[in-house]
């Protein structure tokens, strides 16, 4: 399961619109469905307006009616382990549990383990 999520997120990579930071990124989420949705990282001039790839996926996936996740993989050409930001998993942890898995090219992590005590309204 990993290796698939992990190599649709090398796939995504290629999608990235990165020219400020010439860093790549592209994501892969398995939702419980069985369904994966991908993202890529696109940049942008004024660099808070920059989406990260692991969001990109997210609210792709939300968008069209998902509301229950698995793991997301995380893949950089650039870089070969690669943990999300601070937004990305609090966008994360909106949508899924302590146990949803982050899969990098050789490490996993849990939710929980990157964001032990992330914002709740
Ligand atoms: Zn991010």
């Amino acid at each position: 399961m990993y290796e698939t999520l992990l190599q649709k997120a090398k796939e995504a990579s290629g999608h990235a619109y990165a020219p400020y930071s010439k860093f790549q990124v592209g994501a892969a989420l398995l939702a419980k469905s069985g369904k994966i949705y991908m993202g890529a990282n696109v940049e942008n001039s004024s660099f808070g307006v920059t989406v990260c790839a692991e969001r990109m996926a997210f609210l792709t996936a939300i968008y069209a009616g998902e509301r229950d996740f698995k793991a997301i993989a995380v893949s950089s050409p650039q870089k070969q382990e690669l943990v999300p930001c601070g937004i990305c998993l609090q966008t994360m942890q909106e949508f899924c549990t302590g146990d949803f898995v982050i899969a990098g090219e050789t490490k996993k992590y849990l939710l929980k383990e990157l964001l032990p005590r992330g914002f709740q309204l």
